[in-house]
């Protein structure tokens, strides 16, 4: 079955204010992958408030073609507009936020987080990365430099910063630096994936910064070399005391990823190609990248989701994350995203500021 297929159905947009009471697919589980051909939700009409039921994979496909019901005013805004003062914030994960009050609340914690990236890798990165990486930009690889620009236009991101492309067998993307932030990629990376694609994990990257996790961010990588050493204590191997900043720091940094993953949609606006990335970041091969099925993949991811529970599945969580630090569970993720984008506040932050 084609992912990307023709819409079906024939009337997106209910008469306005066809539905009364609640948004009934707010209140169940996650919707399969691909969508049924119903799949429905309400979507206010910013201009005169009217309720419109639309066709999800109508509103994924074509945004900006739904039109309201009662005054003919867009609902939602293009996959070309940028989306106007957006902020991290508004589409921070609940578990990002959750884990940063947890983090916070260690005292003193960002002060000496601070003090440990600069007095370490702050000094030393942009040293490293202009005599280690390729620095896009001008015609050096503007493809590249064409799609970071993209995605920064989709999240209004109006500063861009430094971008490296860097040689790694893994297909791998990481921002780094508080004072002068970067943002860098492997060239499997880019050799894996649709010009799409790539513009996808900029537009992650970029959300990373436009959230300010950077700071954190690089506070993990570096903590990180002492998180070996943390399972083993934590999984009762060691004799030795919890440390709490690091596991507290590890809980966030994974929470973080959905927070990204959130801007990445937000900035190609086609749950599949967000998707996809998560899909290749999980297991994406260059070379049989045909017979990689998104609908196999977001079944195996859907069932995972409803296997755990959310408690325990965070805990263990955080101790495998040493395992797999820089973008880890891509299927948690993905199943994350996919809710968020039918049934959370995805299509609202779209709605058209007409
Ligand atoms: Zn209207
Ligand atoms: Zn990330």
């Amino acid at each position: 079955m084609a992912i990307d297929g023709p819409f079906v159905g024939s009337s997106s947009v209910g008469a306005a204010g066809s539905a009364s009471g609640g948004d009934p697919s707010t209140e169940a589980g996650p919707f399969p992958y691909p969508l049924p051909d119903d799949a429905a939700r309400i979507v206010l009409c910013h201009s005169c408030q009217g309720k419109n039921r639309v066709l999800l994979q109508r509103a994924f496909d074509q945004p900006d073609k739904l039109r309201c019901g009662r005054c003919q005013q867009a609902l939602l805004i293009g996959k070309e507009s940028p989306l106007r003062g957006l902020q991290g914030k508004m589409y921070q994960h609940p578990l990002d936020q959750k884990s940063l009050a947890a983090l916070e609340a260690v005292p003193g914690v960002s002060t000496l987080l601070r003090k440990l990236v600069e007095a370490t890798v702050e000094r030393y990165d942009s040293l490293f990365n202009e005599s280690s990486f390729v620095r896009v930009g001008g015609t050096q690889l503007p493809t590249v430099e064409r799609l970071f620009e993209r995605a920064a236009y989709a999240l209004d991101v109006r500063e861009l910063p430094a971008l490296y492309v860097y040689q790694g067998a893994e297909a791998n993307a990481f921002t780094g630096g508080v004072e002068a932030p970067y943002i860098a990629m492997t060239s499997t990376l880019l050799d894996g994936m649709s010009d799409d694609e790539v513009m996808a994990v900029l537009a992650h990257e970029l959300a990373h910064m436009q959230s300010r996790h950077v700071l954190y961010k690089t506070a993990a990588r570096l903590l990180g070399f002492a998180a070996a050493e943390l399972a083993k204590v934590t999984l009762g191997i060691g004799g030795l005391v919890m440390v709490p900043l690091q596991l507290a720091l590890l809980s966030w940094d994974r929470c973080s990823e959905l927070t990204a993953d959130r801007g990445m949609l937000l900035a190609v606006r086609d749950p599949a190609i967000a998707l996809r990335v998560l899909m290749k970041l999980a297991g994406g091969s260059a070379r049989l990248g045909r017979e990689l099925s998104l609908a196999r993949f977001m079944e195996q991811a859907l069932r995972a989701r409803q296997a755990g529970d959310e408690d325990v599945m965070s805990r263990v969580f955080t101790l495998l994350q040493t395992a797999w630090r820089s973008h880890p569970f891509p299927l948690w993720r993905a199943a994350e995203l996919w809710r968020w984008a039918c049934q959370g506040e995805y299509l609202n932050l779209l709605q058209s500021a007409a």
